[in-house]
């Protein structure tokens, strides 16, 4: 997990994500073993209803707001055994900054 701390890297890894809206078909209903790191340095299950989906990537990342305010970016990998790996990591505020800095 990349924790992002500027930014500049916030920036940075919200241009190379390719980012997209969540649409009908985004599902975060995994098992309880699917679970990620989180840079408000807990670990989150993909299912938890108390994150956010905020956007979504292909082929299956997620960008997840948590309820401590971090956002996280997160890729489902395997089709029979699921785990999840967590790209990058920032708090809220400092994603908020950076989509405002781009427009978004
Ligand atoms: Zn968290």
């Amino acid at each position: 997990m990349q924790i992002l701390n500027t930014k500049d890297e916030v920036i940075q890894a919200i241009s190379e994500s390719n980012l997209q809206p969540k649409n009908s078909l985004t599902s975060t209903n995994y098992g309880n073993h699917v679970t990620f790191q989180c840079s408000c340095n807990e670990t989150h299950t993909v299912n938890d209803i108390s994150n956010q989906v905020f956007a979504i990537a292909m082929p299956v990342k997620f960008c997840f707001i948590c309820k401590n305010q971090h956002v996280s970016f997160v890729q489902v990998k395997g089709f029979f055994s699921q785990k999840a790996n967590t790209i990058w990591s920032c708090k809220a505020d400092l994603f908020n900054e950076a989509l405002d800095q781009l427009g978004m």
